[in-house]
């Protein structure tokens, strides 16, 4: 079957076309015909390599992804061939003691498809049948596989971690990525009043199209701090969506209010960085970090978006041929939302 694999950790050249052996749904596991892929900052760290990564090469890179179901292990239940759906790519075990408490993103083993077994830029992949769920019947494929990874990382975020109550002001750092677009959509959707950040005027009036109520040009403007504080009427915001890291990291404790909460996952600009621990007890706020989801937050997510026939944000889709073009797009963040490969039609 053709896939986007790597051979050698490296570069956009690493990442070629190639025919690899199909994989098989193994106990309690489905195999489906992959139509549609998205990317995510994932493929990029996987392709360039991190420590305690090891893969056997080739290796099928991909995390989401929407297909149909076309074959059946031993033992999958309540799933048919022919189903249309979609892969949440968080991989738990399912017996450890988060996974009992239903925290699968807390797994001891937690695992992500296309980093812990071989991915989704194929035209067919294997995934245990308790990650799939049924694609949303408002959504074409090229939607569905937009939709996992980015967001239900927003919606674990915003509702699970950070609680977030409506009317609150929520700030969103660097729009234009999956997860940042994602938490804007689903604030909204919620009843927040949204403050969005980037250097780009034009990803920010994408933004303002799709309901952010105030923009900041984090370049441009003479005062960031100040402008969130004047938008809040001197209080800061309730709460902060980071995926950028540590260039955001020291402003998100002078715009977050009292009590606030500052919740981050991502960390697309870098993981290390320094905290003004003063104005974090000054202040009471609250830090927290968050990986993916739960299942009970895929399926709170896929409820509310059924619900609200919510779509998410493509940027382009491209066939998979031209995944190198399309990596370079995201590693270059020209995108705004989500960038979709083609595998099959
Ligand atoms: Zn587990």
């Amino acid at each position: 079957m053709k896939a986007a694999v790597i051979h050698n950790h490296g570069g956009l050249e690493c990442v070629t076309i190639d025919d690899v052996p199909e994989p098989k749904a193994g106990e309690g596991e489905v195999m489906l015909d992959v139509r549609s892929a998205a990317l995510n900052h994932l493929d990029i760290w996987v392709r360039k390599g991190r420590p305690g990564l090891s893969l056997n090469m080739p290796y099928v890179l991909g995390s989401d992804g929407a297909g149909v179901v076309a074959e059946l292990g031993p033992n999958t239940h309540g799933i048919n061939i022919g189903d249309e759906v979609i892969v949440n790519p968080g991989l738990s075990c399912g017996y450890c003691e988060s996974c009992r408490r239903g925290q699968q993103s807390e797994c001891v083993s937690f695992g992500i498809v296309g980093m812990s077994r071989p991915g989704t830029f194929a035209e067919k992949v294997a995934v245990p049948s308790r990650n799939v769920f049924a694609k949303p019947s408002h959504l074409s494929f090229d939607e569905a596989a937009a939709l996992p990874l980015s967001y239900q990382t927003a919606w674990r975020m915003l509702m699970s971690r950070a609680r977030f109550r409506t009317g609150e002001t929520v700030l969103i750092n660097g729009i234009g990525g999956g997860v940042a677009l994602a938490a804007l959509q689903l604030a909204k959707l919620a009843g927040a009043e949204v403050i969005v950040t980037s250097s780009s005027d034009e990803k920010l009036s994408k933004a303002q199209a799709i309901g952010a109520d105030h923009t900041i040009n984090y370049k441009t403007v003479a005062d960031l701090i100040g402008t969130v504080k004047e938008i809040t009427g001197g209080r800061g915001v309730d709460i902060v969506v980071d995926s950028v890291g540590a260039a955001t990291w020291s402003n998100n404790f002078k715009v977050v209010r009292k009590g606030g909460r500052i919740v981050l996952c991502g960390v697309t600009s870098g993981p290390e960085t320094t905290t003004n621990l003063q104005a974090l007890y000054w202040n009471q706020l609250t830090v927290m970090g968050s990986t993916m989801g739960s299942d009970e937050d895929v399926r709170q997510l896929l409820r509310a978006v059924e619900t609200a026939k919510l779509k998410p944000v493509v940027d382009s889709s491209h066939p998979l041929e031209e995944i190198r073009a399309a990596m370079g797009r995201m590693e270059a963040a020209e995108q705004f939302g989500k960038i979709v490969v083609r595998v099959s039609e």
